[in-house]
């Protein structure tokens, strides 16, 4: 099946007692039993719940892989992928990642005796060198937030193969229609659904996908014993989200573009990073193992100059300030006050994010007035 038809239909089946098309929010916590030990495999919705199995399967599916898992939020998502380790295990991440994430690895599980060494990935040397018997895991973000960097997911898999780490990338930006990383060898993907996913900024989930059995069975253990699990009314919003998911990413990949173009023209405008352009580092990968270069693009004013930044974002008006991406309302962010506060000032500079960076999540507006509405921010 192809895309489309698999957001719509994947994992959905008609309701059996009642035939209803669209799958019942299973608000129950508990399933009567027959007798004891005897039910219909649901027996408590921490484990298992119709809403969530559908959910699960269908995001599974899109990702082309075998075993999917939800979460209460994406960061729950991967702080059960980190339980899979033991003190003493290594970790090799993308030193340009989601603040939160960077959050939870240094704050949590560095207590546990968990090593995290952070590299840039834009090659795949940096892994190479810090790879040794200790490492469990390896990290990818690609394209990376907010710089929009593009990590050859191939090339990280390739250099993994000769230990025992898995590889796992986090798909959140570039979304399962854009991008597949289990078809480029990852063993595990992660998405934070509350993004593009869900698409409609009403839920906080995450996912997990894999198609590795061993993987799939930690997956499911620590899922059930830690219990970060989402409720079926969430589960019921996303499976309706998910069903335009297609239809959304190809507008977000086209006002994106115009948005990006626009920008680069604009004489307040210092970089613009958006890796549809053919000067962008990580173009000609980005080609190769994304169907589209999506939504997200940031940019940096002439003169770097903070306050210049703050009057842009307080100014526009279709775009609204607010954290988080993915919705089909366009947002507009600083990273340095906002998702990246909890990323050091000399860290966050090495890799790019200056005072002026300022990132778009650009939605599926009317690109005319989504231009026009930054027009009169910078004017
Ligand atoms: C938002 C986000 C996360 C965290 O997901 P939550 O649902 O907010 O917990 C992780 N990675 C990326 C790339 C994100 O954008």
């Amino acid at each position: 099946m192809k895309f489309g038809t698999k957001a719509i239909h994947a994992g959905v089946k008609a309701d059996a007692s009642t035939g209803a098309i669209m799958t019942p929010i299973y608000q129950t916590s508990t399933y009567v039993q027959e007798e004891v030990g005897v039910h219909k495999g649901y027996a408590y919705s921490r484990t298992q719940n119709p809403t969530r199995d559908a959910l699960e399967q269908n995001i599974a599916a899109l990702e082309n892989g075998t075993f999917g898992a939800c979460f209460g939020s994406g960061l729950a998502a991967i702080d059960c992928i980190l339980k899979m380790l033991n003190p003493g295990d290594e970790v090799i991440s993308t030193n340009d990642l989601y603040g939160g994430t960077f959050r939870l690895f240094t704050t949590i599980f560095e207590k546990y005796d968990i090593t995290f060494h952070f590299v840039g990935m834009s090659g795949a040397d940096a892994v190479k060198e810090h790879l040794n018997d200790k490492t469990k895991l390896i990290w990818v973000e690609t394209p990376t937030n907010p710089m929009i960097n593009i990590v050859d997911i191939e090339a990280i898999v390739e250099v993994a193969k000769s230990s025992s780490a898995m590889v796992c990338v986090d798909n959140t930006f570039a979304t399962p229609y854009l991008q597949n990383p289990l078809d480029l060898g990852a063993d595990i993907v992660m998405h934070s659904v509350t993004k593009y996913l869900g698409g409609h900024s009403d839920v906080v989930m995450g996912a997990l996908v894999t198609s590795n059995e061993d993987i799939a069975k930690e997956m499911y253990r620590i899922q059930n014993s830690s219990g970060a699990v989402p409720g079926p009314m969430d589960c019921f919003l996303v499976l309706r989200g998910i069903k335009t998911l297609h239809l959304r990413m190809q507008r977000h990949c086209e006002n994106g573009e115009k948005l990006a173009v626009f920008l680069k023209e604009h004489p307040k405008v210092e970089n613009v990073y958006w890796p549809g352009f053919e000067d962008h580092p990580g173009h000609a990968t980005a080609k190769n193992q994304m169907k589209g270069f999506g939504g997200m693009l940031s940019f940096s004013l002439v003169g770097n100059n903070k306050q210049q930044a703050f009057d842009v974002v307080k100014k526009v008006k279709v775009f609204a300030l607010a954290e988080s991406l993915g919705g089909v309302e366009s947002l507009i962010g600083h990273p340095v006050t906002m998702t990246h506060a909890a990323i050091p000032k000399e860290e966050r500079e090495k890799i790019g994010i200056v005072d002026s960076l300022i990132r778009l999540s650009v939605g599926v507006e009317d690109a005319e007035d989504l231009i026009n509405d930054l027009k009169q921010a910078l004017a």
